[in-house]
Formats: C-alpha cells, sequence, structure tokens
C-alpha cells in the first residue's frame, strides 16, 4: 500500500475506527429495513410497544425466498433504469460548468451544474403522465409504493456494489495531462488508511469520476433526493387511490415541506461544491449509502406512516399554520445565516464584526454567527421538526429523524471544531471566548 507525499497515510479514524464501520455498515441497512416491515398493511405502526415477532414474521423464511427478495427481477429493472436514466440525462442536459475547490495536485475538477433542467425534466415528465392517465392513476408510482421492501434492499445492495466499484477503481492510475509528476489518483485524507474495509467504508478516492462524470455529486443529488420524492409522491397517490380521491392535509403538508427541501438542494447544488462532503469526504460506503438508500428510505419515513389506514391525521387549519411557521423560520435560519457566511467570505460585508486570524481569512463574530457557532444547523434541525409534527404523537418512531439528524449535527460540531481549531489555533480559542454556544444561542 503506497502512500505518498500527495496521499499522506491517514492516522486519524473517524467512527471509532473498523468497529464503527461495520457496526454502520450493518446496522443502517437494518434500519432501514425495519422501517419497510413496520410501515406498511400488514404491520401498521402503533404507539412503543413493537411485536417483534410479527415484524420478523414478514420476512423471507427460507432461504430461496430470500433469494428472491434480494434479486427481485423486476425491481432490479426499475432501479437500474432509474439510475441509468438519470445518469443520461445528467449527461445531456444542459448546465453550466464550474470549478471545485483546488486539489492536493494543484487541479481544480469542472462539474457540470444542471439541477434546474434535471428537476424541470422530472417535473414535466410526471405532470404529462399525469394528463395521459386515467383518473390519475400512475403504474409507477403505484409500483414503488407496493414495492418498499423490495426496492429498500435492492438500492441497499447497489449501493454496496458501488461502493466496491469505487474502491477498487482509486487504485488504477490516472492520465493527468503533461507536466504532472504523478498520475495517482487525489485520495480522501480521511479514507487512506491502508485498511480496505475501513476505507471501502469511509471512501478512499476524493472525487471518484468515469470521464468527466462526477460520481459522489450524481449521488448526492440525484437518484436518491429524487427517489425520496416519488416515495413521498407514491403514498400520496396510494392515499387518493384507496380513500375514495381524498388526501388527509398532513400527508400532503409532509410532501409539500419536504419537496420544497429536495428542490431547494437540487436547484442549490454548486453551493454543495464547498461543502465538506464535496471537499474532503472520499465517496465510499458510507456516502454511497447514506445518499442510494438511507436518504430515501429513512427520510420519507413520515409520509410513509401517514400513508397507512389508522395511522391518518387531520391537522386542521391552526396545526398546520403552526407546523408551516417552524419550517419558515427554520429555513430562514438556515438559508440567512448561509448566505450571510457566504457573502462575508467574498468580501461583502465589511461593515461585520470579525477576528482576524493568521491565516488570513476573518472570523466573523456578528449578525447570525455572533449568536452561535452553528446558528444554520439550528435552522436545519427546526426543518426537521416541521417534517415530524404533522406524524402527530401516535408513536416516537416518527421523530427517528430529529433524533437522528441533531446527533449528526452534534457530530458535525465536533468535527468541525477540531479542523478550525487545527487551521486557526490560538485564534480559534479565541473566537470561541467571543461566540462561546456552539449550535443553539444561551442554551447549547
Ligand atoms: P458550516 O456552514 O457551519 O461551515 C463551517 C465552516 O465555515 C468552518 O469549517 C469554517 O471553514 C467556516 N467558519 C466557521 N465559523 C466561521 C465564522 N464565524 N466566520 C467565517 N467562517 C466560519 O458547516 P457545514 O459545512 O457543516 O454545513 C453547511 C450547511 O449544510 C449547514 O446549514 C448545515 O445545516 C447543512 N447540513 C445539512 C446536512 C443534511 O444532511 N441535510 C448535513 C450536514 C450539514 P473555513 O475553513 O472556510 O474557515
Amino acid at each position: 500500500m503506497a502512500f505518498t507525499k500527495l496521499n499522506p497515510h491517514t492516522k486519524h479514524r473517524e467512527f471509532s475506527g473498523l468497529p464503527g464501520a461495520i457496526g454502520i455498515t450493518i446496522g443502517l441497512p437494518i434500519l432501514i429495513t425495519f422501517f419497510a416491515l413496520v410501515t406498511n398493511e400488514t404491520y401498521s405502526l402503533q404507539g412503543i410497544n413493537l411485536d417483534i415477532p410479527a415484524i420478523v414474521a414478514q420476512l423471507p423464511q427460507s432461504k430461496q425466498a430470500w433469494i428472491e427478495l434480494c434479486f427481485n427481477k423486476s425491481c432490479w429493472i426499475v432501479y437500474l433504469s432509474w439510475f441509468f436514466v438519470l445518469v443520461g440525462l445528467d449527461h445531456i442536459l444542459p448546465g453550466k460548468i464550474m470549478h471545485g475547490v483546488e486539489l492536493r495536485d494543484g487541479t481544480r475538477l469542472e462539474y457540470k451544474i444542471n439541477g434546474m433542467a434535471m428537476s424541470s425534466t422530472l417535473i414535466v415528465l410526471i405532470l404529462g403522465r399525469l394528463y395521459q392517465s386515467e383518473g390519475y392513476y400512475l403504474p409507477e408510482l403505484q409500483f414503488i409504493y407496493d414495492n418498499q421492501l423490495e426496492l429498500t434492499i435492492v438500492t441497499i445492495i447497489f449501493s454496496f456494489m458501488l461502493a466496491v466499484f469505487v474502491y477498487l477503481i482509486s487504485f488504477i492510475p490516472l492520465r493527468k495531462p503533461n507536466g504532472f509528476k504523478t498520475n495517482e489518483r487525489v485520495l480522501s485524507v480521511n479514507g487512506n488508511t491502508g485498511n480496505p474495509i475501513y476505507d471501502w467504508f469511509i471512501g478512499r478516492e476524493l472525487n471518484p469520476r468515469i470521464g468527466n462524470w462526477d460520481i459522489k455529486l450524481f449521488c448526492e443529488l440525484r437518484p436518491g433526493m429524487l427517489l425520496w420524492l416519488l416515495i413521498n409522491l407514491s403514498c400520496i397517490h396510494q392515499q387518493y387511490h384507496t380513500n375514495n380521491g381524498q388526501v388527509t392535509d398532513s400527508l400532503i403538508l409532509v410532501n409539500v415541506l419536504q419537496a420544497f427541501y429536495i428542490f431547494d438542494g437540487v436547484l442549490n447544488e454548486d453551493g454543495l461544491l464547498t461543502m465538506i462532503d464535496v471537499t474532503t469526504d472520499g465517496f465510499g460506503f458510507m456516502l454511497s449509502f447514506g445518499d442510494l438508500a438511507w436518504v430515501p428510505w429513512a427520510y420519507s419515513l413520515q409520509a410513509r406512516y401517514l400513508t397507512i389506514p389508522g395511522n391518518e391525521i387531520i391537522l386542521g387549519k391552526f396545526n398546520l399554520c403552526l407546523i408551516l411557521a417552524i419550517k419558515i423560520i427554520g429555513f430562514y435560519i438556515f438559508r440567512s445565516a448561509n448566505k450571510q457566511k457566504s457573502d462575508f467570505r467574498q468580501g461583502k460585508l465589511n461593515h461585520l464584526k470579525s477576528i482576524p486570524t493568521k491565516t488570513g481569512s476573518k472570523l466573523l463574530i456578528d449578525g447570525w454567527w455572533g449568536l452561535s457557532q452553528h446558528i444554520n444547523y439550528l435552522g436545519d434541525w427546526l426543518i426537521g421538526w416541521s417534517w415530524c409534527l404533522p406524524t402527530g404523537f401516535q408513536t416516537p418512531l416518527t421523530y427517528f429523524y430529529v433524533v437522528y439528524f441533531g446527533s449528526l449535527l452534534l457530530h458535525r460540531q465536533i468535527r468541525d471544531d477540531a479542523k478550525c481549531a487545527g487551521k486557526y489555533g490560538k485564534d480559534w480559542e479565541e473566537y470561541k471566548k467571543r461566540v462561546p454556544y456552539k449550535i443553539i444561542p444561551y442554551v447549547y
């Protein structure tokens, strides 16, 4: 295993190293499979008492039945078609070319940003299919609703295989333009331990690509995020066709709020180019599974829960407005705080108070960034609450998202604190004295 100047040996291991990597690789796929088993018409989740034997009884009881579940032909054909049609669209749809941050080999990768064209194409296709349909019945959406467990398994296996693929190609030297001293790929600073399982999990190569097509950026915002949208729509479709054309306000609200979040992400994809996922994290099982399986199947839990007969919730105008207000406040904090930092970094807000650092860049201690070190995380977390509250208080499981996302943000804050302490040294200590709260002002 070669560790070179370009790709130094990774010493620090995230998630407690190998045990954490193995735990997540086994645990999270089981969790989303569990979600599929408790949000269906056979076992409808109610309260906190889980009938484990009844849940497990839904799983195949023989080896043959397991094989049929994992390799369900029609689900594989549908999923592969979905994935590769999106790949094709990504290639042919127009977009603006943007550059990523400078990499350790001095290059800056080109990215095609075509989220707008992709979203418009998908919306036009869905509206076109609805217009053609008889009684607004779309077999594609029904297929998704009827095959949640099978499709969950397909996305897990596919993300596993994709992670193997990108791990293997990370060893193939790249042909670089003349003048480059090395033909090594740029690896992630976190994914070059030399332990194959850990590196496969965390992501060995920083930006795996086939030609100019960037696998990581594509997976972050296309097949999983848009599948999440389709799963949510399939829930409305199901309720509409089984409930005399009626759809509850709670299910509509979850759909609208999450669709807004999905399109906001897809339409602002250039923002991702400077985020830790693209600049620092390698693409391995963690991201592959996260993007392709976890996002669609864990984030759609609320809509799937609300579709099951018996779980319907009518919010009424007051509750609906209250939840909407939480969403608007959360989104306002999230968007304006991120914009303030980005504008400040571009030299646009020089009237705001800041402290200089020895690296040359300043740290903002005013406006949103005077309230806490990651006020934007608070906004994002409030958005998460607005997705869970429409499910009422019948079961804590539908609040899984805010617990999970809260832990993710806490972990991210710790990672970012370590990164900034390393980068800014004493200036970071000074910054933390001036802005003592980490996420929630006056609380934490
Ligand atoms: P931040 O947007 O908080 O960015 C942190 C970086 O900003 C630091 O590393 C530092 O980078 C710079 N910085 C920190 N403090 C200051 C300051 N006071 N003044 C100027 N620059 C500062 O974190 P993330 O990148 O983690 O998150 C970005 C957004 O993405 C957030 O809104 C978050 O909620 C969201 N998010 C969403 C997730 C999801 O799954 N939906 C997951 C994770 C994040 P530098 O080296 O440039 O100084």
